[in-house]
Parts: C-alpha cells; sequence; structure tokens
C-alpha cells in the first residue's frame, strides 16, 4: 500500500485559486482583479502586469518552466503553445524568468492550422487568445515538466469565436441578464448574479495498453472497426456498480489525486454498465468552470491511464453491440445569494416561481429540441443517439410524477391546489430506518430529465465538449425568460399574467414531456404523432444551426452571429468527413493488410489438412466445409473491400460541405457496415492464434 493521503491537503494544491491571490497579490490589486472576474469590469493592464508577476512566481516555485494559453478550438480538444519563461540572454549568457501582463491576457496563436469554417478567409489570419479570468490558472506537472496553464477564449482578430468558450461566456451573460429580470418581476430584490451550475458525469472505458497498441483500428480512429461480440456480454449485468478491479481503483486512485491537485472536486466513481466501462462525476461547478474541468478530467484520464499501462477510451463507442459512453450534463441556476432556483420545495404547485420557470424551460426545450440534438451531435454519438442504448435521439422532458401532477392540474383548472407527498419507503427490516422516499422515482431513458433540483441532459457524447450543449441551454431558457418577462412588465396585474402564463406554457408545450420508456418502439411512433423531431444523424442535425430560428435566436442574444454559425455548421461537415474518410481509410487497411493475409495463411493451412487427410484416407468432410465457408466469407469481404476503396476515393474527391459529408453518413458508413459483417464472421471460425489482433473478449476483461 502506497501512503495515505489527504484529500483536503491536495485539494487546489496546483491551481491559482482565490487563495492563492489572496495571499500572492496586493489587497489593492486582488480587489481591482475581483471586480473584473466578479462583475465583468475591465481589466486594467497595471493590475494584469501585477498579477502576471505573482502568477509566475507562484508557477515557478512549482517547477513550471513554461506557460501556455489553454483553449478549446472547434477540434474538440484543447490546444495549447507552449513559452518558456526565460527572456534572451543578457551580455554575461545569463537569462531572467519573464511573464508580463500583455503575455498573461493576450495570446497570440496561428489561427490557421485551427477550423476556423470560412471566418479566416473572409476575415483575417489571426487568432488571439484572451485569458478567462472566471476559470483559475493551474499547472500542470507530467513527464514534460510542469507547465502554468491560463484558460483563455480563442477570437479571430475581429472578435469572431473560434472556439468553445467564447460563445459559453456570452450565453452566461445572457442567461444571468433575463433571470435577473424575471426575478425582479418575481420581487426577489436580493440577489445579484445568477450562474447555470453545471456537474458532468464522464463515462470511459479503460483496456490493457498493449493490447491497444495491437489495435490499429483503435490507435487511429478510437474504436474497434472490426470485432465479433464475446461470448460474455453485458447480459448478467455483474460489472455495473460491481467491485472495483485492483488494477482500475490503483488508476483511479491517481487520477482522483492528480484532479485534486488540479482543484477538479472528483467525487464518484463507480463501474458502468458495459465491462471495463466506468464513470467519474465532479461535484458541479459554474457552467464554464465545469467545462475547462470536463477537459482536464478526460485529458488526466488518459495520461493517468497510460503511466498505468493502461489505456482510456473516451470515443462514444469503442465496441459494436457493447453499452456505450456519454456524458450526463446536470444544469441547474443558482444566484449568489445561494437559491438554486430548480428547487421545486416540498410544495411545488404553490411555488410560483418554479412553476414559471420550469414552464419556460418546457417551452424553451420545445421550440429548440433541434439546437439541443444538434449540440450533442457528433461523429461517434451518431452510434448511440437511437441506437436502443443511451438516449434516444428524440428530445422529450422527464418530470416525473409529482410535477406532471402539479401541470396536470395547471392545464385542467389553471390552478394547482396539492403535490403528490413523497411518502416513506419501508423496507420491512427492523433495523434499517425508514426512508423518507423521493416523490420521484428516476427515469434513465429520458435525454432531458428533471432530477430533484436540476435538469440532467443526457446525450453528449463522451469525447465532446459540453460547453456546446450548455451554450444552448443558457441561449434558449435566457429566449423563454425574455419573452415571458415581455409578457409579464407589460401586465397591469403581474400575479394573474403569471398565472396564466404559467398555464399557458403547460398547456402550449405538453407535448414536450414524456414520462414513459424513452427506448421503446411506442415512443418513436407516439413522438411522431407528438410532431417531435426525430433526428437520426449528425448530418441531419447540423442544419439546425442556421435555421432563421436559431440565428434569431442567437443574434439577438448575442452569443453567435449569422457568420459565426455558418462557419460552425462548415466546420461539423468537414469533420464529419475528415473523419468518415480517416475511419474508410484505417478499415481498408486494416482489412487488406492484416485481416485478408490471415485468412489466407487460415485457408492454406486448412486445405494442406484436407490434401494430407485425404492421402490418409480418410472422411474430410469437416475440414472441407470449414475451408468452403471461410472462403466464401473471404470472397463477399473481398468485394466490399473493392467497394469501400472505391466509395472512399470518390467521396475524398468532393467539396467539403453538406453534399460530402451527407455522401459519407449514407454511401461510405453502409460500405464500411458491409465490409464489417463478413470480416467479424471470419474472426469468428478462423484460428485465434492467426487472428492478427486482439479479440472484443481479450480487450473487455482482461484489464
Ligand atoms: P446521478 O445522476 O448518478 O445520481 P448525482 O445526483 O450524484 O448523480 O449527480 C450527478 C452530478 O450532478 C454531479 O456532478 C453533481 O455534482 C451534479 N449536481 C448535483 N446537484 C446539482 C445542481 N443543483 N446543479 C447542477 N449539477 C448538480
Ligand atoms: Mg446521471
Amino acid at each position: 500500500m502506497s501512503e495515505y493521503v489527504s484529500a483536503a491537503e491536495l485539494f487546489g494544491e496546483n491551481v491559482f485559486n482565490d487563495k492563492v491571490m489572496q495571499e500572492k497579490l496586493p489587497k489593492k490589486v486582488y480587489k481591482e482583479l475581483h471586480k473584473t472576474i466578479d462583475d465583468g469590469k475591465e481589466l486594467d493592464p497595471m493590475i494584469a502586469e501585477v498579477v502576471a508577476g505573482a502568477m509566475k512566481e507562484w508557477a515557478i516555485e512549482k517547477g513550471a518552466t513554461h506557460y501556455t494559453h489553454w483553449f478549446q478550438p472547434l477540434t474538440g480538444f484543447t490546444a495549447e503553445k507552449h513559452d518558456a519563461f526565460i527572456t534572451a540572454p543578457s551580455k554575461d549568457g545569463s537569462v531572467q524568468m519573464e511573464f508580463s501582463g500583455k503575455e498573461l491576457i493576450k495570446g497570440e496563436p496561428d489561427a490557421s492550422s485551427f477550423p476556423s469554417g470560412g471566418l479566416r478567409a473572409t476575415f483575417e489570419a489571426r487568432g488571439y487568445t484572451a485569458w478567462d479570468c472566471t476559470s483559475p490558472a493551474f499547472v500542470r506537472q507530467d513527464e514534460g515538466g510542469a507547465i502554468l496553464c491560463i484558460p483563455t477564449a480563442f477570437c479571430s482578430y475581429t472578435g469572431e469565436a473560434l472556439d468553445q468558450k467564447t460563445p459559453l461566456l456570452r450565453s452566461m451573460e445572457a442567461i444571468q441578464t433575463q433571470t435577473l429580470r424575471l426575478l425582479r418581476l418575481m420581487g426577489n430584490t436580493t440577489s445579484k448574479k445568477v450562474k447555470p451550475s453545471v456537474g458532468v458525469e464522464q463515462e470511459y472505458f479503460i483496456v490493457d495498453r498493449e493490447k491497444y497498441l495491437k489495435r490499429k483500428d483503435l490507435i487511429f480512429t478510437g474504436r474497434t472497426l472490426f470485432g465479433a461480440m464475446p461470448p460474455k456480454g453485458q447480459e448478467l449485468d455483474d460489472h455495473y456498480f460491481g467491485v472495483i478491479r485492483p488494477r482500475i481503483a490503483s488508476f483511479m486512485r491517481d487520477v482522483n489525486e492528480e484532479l485534486w491537485k488540479l482543484g477538479v472536486s472528483a467525487k464518484t466513481q463507480h463501474n458502468e454498465v458495459a465491462p471495463a466501462q466506468h464513470e467519474l462525476a465532479p461535484i458541479y461547478a459554474e457552467c464554464n468552470v465545469a467545462a475547462d474541468h470536463n477537459q482536464i478530467i478526460m485529458e488526466t484520464l488518459k495520461r493517468v491511464a497510460e503511466e498505468h499501462g493502461l489505456q482510456c477510451l473516451l470515443h462514444e463507442k469503442p465496441f459494436a453491440g457493447v453499452n456505450g459512453s456519454g456524458k450526463h450534463n446536470n444544469w441547474s441556476l443558482t444566484t449568489d445569494d445561494g437559491i438554486n432556483l430548480l428547487d421545486p420545495g416540498k410544495t411545488p404547485h404553490e411555488n410560483i416561481q418554479f412553476l414559471l420557470i420550469l414552464t419556460c424551460i418546457l417551452r424553451a426545450v420545445d421550440r429548440h429540441a433541434d439546437l439541443l440534438r444538434e449540440s450533442a451531435a457528433d461523429v461517434g454519438n451518431d452510434h448511440r443517439l437511437g441506437a436502443n442504448e443511451a438516449p434516444p435521439a428524440i428530445i422529450s422532458v422527464f418530470l416525473g410524477e409529482q410535477l406532471e401532477d402539479v401541470l396536470a392540474q395547471l392545464i385542467s383548472t389553471g390552478e394547482a391546489t396539492h403535490s403528490i407527498k413523497g411518502g416513506t419507503l419501508h423496507t420491512g427490516v427492523k433495523t434499517l430506518p425508514d426512508f423518507a422516499k423521493d416523490a420521484t422515482d428516476r427515469n434513465r431513458t429520458s435525454p432531458f430529465a428533471f432530477t430533484g433540483n436540476k435538469f440532467e441532459f443526457r446525450m453528449v457524447g463522451s469525447r465532446d465538449s459540453v460547453a456546446e450543449c450548455n451554450v444552448v441551454i443558457n441561449t434558449i431558457v435566457a429566449e423563454a425568460f425574455s419573452d415571458a418577462c415581455d409578457v409579464l412588465e407589460a401586465a397591469d396585474d403581474v400575479q394573474m399574467a403569471v398565472h396564466d402564463l404559467i398555464k399557458q406554457y403547460a398547456s402550449e408545450h405538453q407535448r414536450i414531456v414524456f414520462n414513459g420508456n424513452g427506448y421503446s418502439q411506442e415512443w418513436v411512433e407516439e413522438a411522431e404523432r407528438r410532431g417531435l423531431p426525430n433526428i437520426k444523424s449528425m448530418v441531419e442535425a447540423i442544419p439546425a444551426l442556421v435555421t432563421d430560428k436559431a440565428i434569431a435566436l442567437f443574434g439577438k442574444f448575442g452569443v453567435f452571429t449569422e457568420a459565426e454559425l455558418r462557419s460552425r455548421v462548415e466546420i461539423q461537415y468537414e469533420g464529419y468527413a475528415k473523419a468518415l474518410n480517416i475511419e474508410a481509410r484505417a478499415m481498408i487497411d486494416i482489412a487488406s493488410k492484416h485481416i485478408i493475409p490471415a485468412v489466407l495463411r487460415f485457408n492454406r493451412n486448412l486445405s494442406d489438412t484436407v490434401n494430407t487427410m485425404k492421402e490418409a484416407g480418410v472422411e474430410v468432410h469437416v475440414p472441407l466445409e470449414m475451408l468452403r465457408q471461410s472462403s466464401r466469407l473471404l470472397a463477399a469481404a473481398k468485394t466490399s473491400l473493392t467497394k469501400l476503396e472505391e466509395v472512399t476515393d470518390k467521396a475524398a474527391k468532393m467539396q467539403p460541405g453538406q453534399e460530402q459529408a451527407n455522401y459519407y453518413y449514407e454511401v461510405v458508413a453502409k460500405a464500411m457496415e458491409e465490409l464489417r459483417v463478413p470480416v467479424d464472421q471470419l474472426e469468428m471460425i478462423v484460428d485465434k492464434e492467426e487472428w492478427p489482433m486482439p479479440s472484443y473478449g481479450d480487450l473487455l476483461f482482461e484489464v
């Protein structure tokens, strides 16, 4: 056993957090900086200079030699360019360690190497990173040494957002403004700030790294492109919440320690449904910090896994036929005086403010279901959404029995007079206490579920940034609040108007509420009757970003300009096409260089066997039948391979854009599936020693 660690001691050790700032900054500077962090006041360059100096001293004490502006371009990953603190050598050959205020607040990475979706062409090649002082800087220590990481936003020369963070910060401003407006109308005069709180549950797979390195498909694409199902899948449900294996436990322990040092409050860990699948969740934080922390979590999982001879798979569907991975984005609204606006209290029917907020959210989700769906669209997520496991591709809201009943009362009589009580759960065992039961059971199949005092959006892919979905949630809810305020501000009797509005929204948007089983075929049909969109793929989801409705929405709240939206659409189509192209090429490569040769060897062995047996005068029926079967499958594989080569070449020559992405989706992806079928069947009959890569069984059960 290695030594005992105290989470309290480690926590935030490598973060330039408020405590450090209080210690290291002159009082006046600390106060001024807080005006920027808390109230969005523009940062004085003199203040930045002092902060940079203190940050540098602190980081050097932690062993840092370099700093980086850490940002989230639209590649889906974080990016960084490292600069050493050193100055040019002076005459005597010595160097100084330097870090100026200017270097802290502004960076200039080469924007041309990041996707801009035409913004670069239309505007300027330059891109700037700008310090987001609301997300604390941290020192990351790894084999490469220690680096001061400064969370930044990434914009073009003319201020267009080229990243995930900029729109997220804009959307947080929008929802704050509109929520405060609403709160004032409801008589709240004390809350000064409102922030979305977000807690992200992260699912991932852990496999043995040596085996991983023998799977070219995992290396190049993050998922297996071939692979027959193991004899034992997840049907026994023995993994979920099962005892964590020692090797994994030791990995998790290091992950937790690393995260705590970085100020990420890793809290919950457990096994997930599939073998080798796990989950990690931190305690919720302000939206932008939570999004940054989720990136840190993903990076840490990958890095620590490698140190343990393991590989972390963050892909949404690393194994066909096995449960995939996602993120649950838990979202609520918190005021600076500690009120959770999504807390219904014990008697929701009396909580008018809550009901107004709730019905506004229903309206927002119903109006912009397509945008929410789009925010979870991702190449890997296409293998999950609607594929009968994680949430269906149809957006609906789960409210639970209690709230649904309150809404039903409102709709039918215009008034809600009672709330269903939670009651007591009797365990029937004297020594166990009786629990006060929640008034609402859980529903695991809903994509947008009310879970007590927050909404849980469960569609996001495991690799994807949560920035996108929170931009959408923040903005659509801001719009609903703003519309409600417009009505209420014009009303003579606000009280009456609030009641009317709640009833109106509840009735108009009833169709988005669904408490049943979201995985069932009946729901698909029912949703269609209700007129709810069922958007099955990423390429079909993307256009939602540039409908008139979306352009008006994002424009009104200053979250995206039309040009920014159009650029994002282009980037997504291109990203989709590129990812599919890599997958198809990897498949072609593996099939022609590894699988077909292996099957040929297997067949030759079989033929030899047949001949030898014939010479010996024994019955050759069995090996001959095996040879026939494998030759048939080999021929089918070869035909599909040739077809895949043709369509991939054709796709690659097309102009980037919607048409190309569609072609990849409709033609190339199908050709890939067609090649996979005979190959997976071959895997079942070819000698295991001959098969050129570890099987699903090896990967999933031998960690
Ligand atoms: P589960 O959904 O597995 O039951 P929990 O209820 O423990 O998980 O919470 C999941 C995530 O939701 C955690 O990250 C937690 O911190 C976060 N969370 C809890 N309360 C809130 C809230 N009011 N707003 C946002 N996130 C929250
Ligand atoms: Mg959850």
